[in-house]
């Protein structure tokens, strides 16, 4: 077979397709990572190396200082399904990776209900949440305000390892002694009455953990169960100290095809 080509000197030239095996194999692959995750930055350095593919990733722009990453970067929000729907198509993504943190609910849902909108295939990377394992003393709970409760009546020393979204829903238990770890500052007014705010990026070791627990003297610990590797060691801590810890599980989400694995996160993006 022949096919042919003109080139910008307005020459028509005659090429054979043995010439052109990157555009006969590999069709138009433009991927949109939905990121503010580990598992985001490690997919979006893996597409970067991939010849095959082009590719984009977005933050939603909560941290002053996002981390870098291999791919071109978008910041902040699209305005809801539709404007994500409309992003889609202007920029022709021809796959979508939802490679956002496991809390990170309303966007999720909106790429689902983008993806089906515009006929773009969608993809959830996820963690796979821990699992209480022996020594662990947990309270698991449906949300921050279940957490709020479970923390009981009595005055405890707590270390809010939940970040600054939420915290204010631990203002209706005043009578705690709060440290709260945090990235970005938080509001002022979201804090609970007696609250230590602390800043730091994991990942975090087990040793500085336990350090940090002993040193505040806490006595329970409250923590999304966010799964993955980097955020882990404070479960640790806590198991090797004997502290209670509440487990606030992750929220509901749609059904979307789903996996834990970035080779079949590259594998769906190739397809
Ligand atoms: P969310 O409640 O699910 O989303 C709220 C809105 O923020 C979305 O409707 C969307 O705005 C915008 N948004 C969220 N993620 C975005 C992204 N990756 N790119 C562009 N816009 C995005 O999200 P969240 O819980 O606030 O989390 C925000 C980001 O922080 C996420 O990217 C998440 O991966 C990361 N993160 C979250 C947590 C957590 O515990 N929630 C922890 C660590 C990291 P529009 O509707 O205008 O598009």
């Amino acid at each position: 077979m022949r096919v042919k080509g003109s080139v910008d000197i307005g020459v028509t030239v005659s090429l054979s397709s043995s010439l052109l095996p990157s555009y006969a194999a590999h069709p138009h692959r433009r991927a949109l990572v939905l990121g503010g995750s580990s598992e985001a930055r490690a997919l979006a350095t893996q597409i970067a190396a991939d010849p095959r593919l082009d590719g984009v990733i977005s933050l939603a722009g909560r941290t002053s200082a996002p981390m870098a990453h291999d791919l071109p970067t978008r910041v902040g929000g699209f305005g809801g399904v539709e404007g994500l729907a409309r992003y889609l198509v202007e920029e022709r993504i021809s796959h979508v990776v939802d490679a956002t943190h496991p809390f990170a609910a309303r966007i999720s849902a909106n790429a689902r209900a983008a993806c089906a909108a515009a006929g773009t295939p969608l993809l959830v990377l996820t963690r796979p949440p821990w699992i209480a394992a022996q020594g662990d003393r947990w309270t698991e709970v449906d949300d921050n305000a279940a957490a709020a409760r479970a923390l009981g009546a009595a005055p405890r020393r707590v270390f809010l390892a939940i970040g600054r979204q939420g915290v204010a829903d631990f203002r209706v238990a005043p009578q705690h002694d709060y440290i709260l770890r945090v990235i970005e500052p938080p509001q002022a007014a979201d804090l609970p009455p007696s609250c230590e705010v602390i800043f730091g990026r994991g990942p975090f070791a087990l040793e500085d953990e336990i350090a940090l627990m002993r040193d505040r003297r806490i006595e329970i610990v409250v923590t999304k169960n966010s799964g993955g590797a980097l955020a882990y060691a404070k479960i640790e801590a806590a198991r090797a100290l004997g502290l209670d810890v509440v487990m606030i599980a992750r929220p509901a989400s749609a059904d979307a095809a789903t996996t834990h694995s970035i080779d079949a996160a590259m594998a769906f993006l190739a397809s």
